[in-house]
C-alpha cells in the first residue's frame, strides 16, 4: 500500500484552549454557577459570559472558559473529576476553528451536537486571554 499519510501536526499549532461549560437554565444553572464559582477559586483563566440563550455553534446555553496552554495539565483532570454532571467541549484554538471545534476537540459528560455550519475554516489563532480570575484555593 502506497497511502500518503500527512505529517503529524506540532502541538506548537495551539495557541491556548477553551473549555464551554453547558447548562439548562431551567434546571442546572445552579451546578453551572458552582462550578464556575470552584474554577474562579482555583485557576488562572479567564471567565466568560454568561450565554442564556444559544450563540454560534453552541447547541446549549453555556459560559466559556479561556485558558493558556500551561493551565490545561491542571484544569483539564480537575473538570473530568468537578463537572457535577455538566457537559463540557474541551478545544484547542488553531488557525482552523471548525477543525477545532468538530474534529479535534473532547467532551466530558455527555457530548452535544455542535452546529460546525457557522465556524470557518481559516482564522487567526486566538492566543490566552487576559485572566480574571484571583485563584487562591488548591487544586
Ligand atoms: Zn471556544
Amino acid at each position: 500500500m502506497t497511502t500518503e499519510t500527512p505529517a503529524p501536526r506540532p502541538v506548537a499549532e495551539i495557541a491556548s484552549y477553551h473549555a464551554h461549560i453547558y447548562y439548562d437554565p431551567a434546571t442546572t444553572r445552579a451546578k453551572a454557577e458552582q462550578l464556575r464559582h470552584w474554577i474562579g477559586e482555583r485557576f488562572s483563566v479567564r471567565l466568560g459570559n454568561w450565554h442564556d440563550v444559544n450563540v454560534g455553534p453552541h447547541d446549549q446555553p453555556m459560559f466559556q472558559v479561556a485558558f493558556a496552554k500551561q493551565v490545561f495539565a491542571t484544569l483539564v483532570p480537575w473538570l473530568m473529576l468537578n463537572h457535577l454532571g455538566l457537559s463540557i467541549l474541551i478545544h484547542p484554538n488553531t488557525t482552523n476553528p471548525r477543525r477545532d471545534h468538530t474534529a479535534d476537540p473532547f467532551w466530558i459528560g455527555t457530548r452535544l451536537h455542535v452546529h460546525d455550519g457557522v465556524l470557518p475554516d481559516e482564522s487567526e489563532a486566538e492566543a490566552a486571554l487576559q485572566p480574571n480570575t484571583t485563584p487562591h484555593l488548591p487544586v
